[in-house]
């Protein structure tokens, strides 16, 4: 087997550095989402020039085995050549329209028919519109205000969500951003992940007030949690006994786990969910969908109000149609596979050192916690040593294997993750499994 690179190279990256100090002076922080910027491990952000198939490239011209994938999107890989090729067809008739277009019935229609709950469903352009859309639906349709979150779970910047807990059974959010009011977060209430007694002693405490309760269909956002045996229906039917929607979060897990996401997976029937990443094939595409009767109360069919003036993007949506489209059993299969054989090889390499790992996983979606214990919610994902992870890390960026820049992430494999980039990855993890063993606090 020939292994593309089998040392390390040098770890500076001038170019990189130099854009990164000009994106500073006129991008707060540099960039244009925070995770990006490297805080939670230190160094250079790498900046991308290119990507092919399980690779990217970086302006000081080093190539990549990308285990980040655009943070899920990219599930095909990178510059597919059936999406490049949709893409430029859809180009060449325009980039925008304001109009309806066929691109949007077409990707509208694979949704609904691979996820059977979702009856009808909007596009948008973000998952974060997507799950405030979703949230402002549930509250027109119940007529009532209140939403539970769970701490750890991510569901983009939305105001009322950007909320986390202390500790306490029922605690109401405040804001953990400035900017976000007291009212905006105040009816948001954040519970532990996992605690099924939380949510029915809010239920109890709060009776026909709580409009929703939004949830991460198997969470990545604290690292790879997946709900415990029972959690998610007993969601559902904690919801369905007091008249308030279960929404289902597949922004990140939406036709990633599975055709059908997780829901494909758990076959708890949501009456929301938010779907976003995979299925814009790296464009912005984001959607939102469900029971029809519920679905009937958005604008311009009910009184609900959404809009967006590239809703529906014609680019955005030859993009999700041909990368759904190649999205068949097989490709899962694929993906699936190889996402075992590198959890394989992570944990020999980290065993080998005796490093305490915890190795978690949701479909193809896997994360590794620096501790001992089970990881079943956000402040046990905290609990891990991350320092650890951040020796690891960088060892892997200097060996050429990009991982998410931050211990409270998935990686995400793609179905051009070949015997080559496995074979890289695997050159690599013993030295980064050392250097994990090694770090301190
Ligand atoms: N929901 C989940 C579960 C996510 O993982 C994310 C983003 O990572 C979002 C919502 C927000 O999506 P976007 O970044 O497209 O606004």
């Amino acid at each position: 087997m020939q292994v593309r690179i089998t040392v390390s190279f040098p770890y500076e990256a001038p170019v990189s550095q130099s854009l990164f100090d000009r994106a500073s002076a006129v991008t707060p922080g540099g960039v244009n989402s925070p995770v990006r910027a490297f805080r939670a491990v230190g160094g250079t952000p790498r900046f991308m020039v290119s990507g092919t198939g399980p690779y990217l490239t970086d302006a000081d011209g080093r190539e990549y085995v990308d285990l980040v994938c655009s943070w899920g999107p990219m599930i095909l890989g990178h510059s597919h050549p059936e999406v490049i090729a949709a893409v430029q067809d859809a180009v060449a008739r325009g980039t925008s329209f304001g109009t309806p277009g066929a691109g949007e019935v077409e990707l509208a229609e694979e949704i609904v028919a691979r996820i059977e709950p979702v009856e009808q469903v909007r596009l948008v352009s973000s998952g974060t519109e997507a799950t405030m859309s979703a949230i402002r639906l549930a509250r027109g349709f119940t007529g009532r205000p209140k939403v539970i979150k769970f701490a750890g779970c991510y569901h983009g910047h939305v105001d009322a969500l950007l909320a986390a807990a202390g500790s306490g059974v029922a605690t109401f959010g405040l804001p953990d951003t400035p900017g976000v009011t007291g009212a905006q977060a105040g009816d948001t209430i954040v519970l532990p992940y996992n605690d099924i007694e939380a949510v029915r002693a809010a239920f109890a405490a709060h009776p026909g007030e709580i409009a929703c309760v939004i949830t991460e269909a198997s969470p990545g956002n604290m690292g790879v949690v997946p709900p415990l045996p029972g959690f998610n229906q007993g969601l559902k039917d904690l919801c369905a006994g007091n008249g308030a929607l279960y929404i289902s979060d597949e922004v990140m897990t939406g036709f990633r786990v599975s055709k059908a996401g997780w829901y494909g997976i758990d076959g708890v029937r949501p009456d929301l969910m938010t779907f976003g990443k995979v299925m814009g094939g790296g464009f912005p595409a984001a959607a939102f969908g469900g029971r029809a009767d519920v679905m009937a109360h958005l604008a311009p069919a009910g009184p609900v109000y959404q809009a967006g003036t590239l809703s529906g993007n014609p680019i955005a949506t030859a993009a999700g149609v041909a990368q759904l489209r190649l999205l068949d059993d097989a490709a899962y299969g694929k993906v699936d596979a190889v996402s075992a054989e590198v959890r394989g090889l992570v944990t020999a390499a980290l065993a080998k050192e005796g490093v305490a790992h915890q190795l978690q996983v949701a479909g193809n979606m896997f994360s590794v916690f620096f501790t001992d214990a089970e990881v079943t919610d956000y402040d046990a994902a905290k609990a891990q040593e991350s320092f650890r992870f951040t020796a690891f890390f960088h060892s892997m960026l200097s060996q050429g294997v990009y991982l998410p820049p931050s211990a409270f992430e998935s990686w995400f494999l793609s179905t051009a993750h070949d015997t080559a980039a496995v074979e890289r990855i695997a050159a690599a993890l013993p030295a980064a499994a050392r250097a994990a063993a090694g770090a301190t606090a």
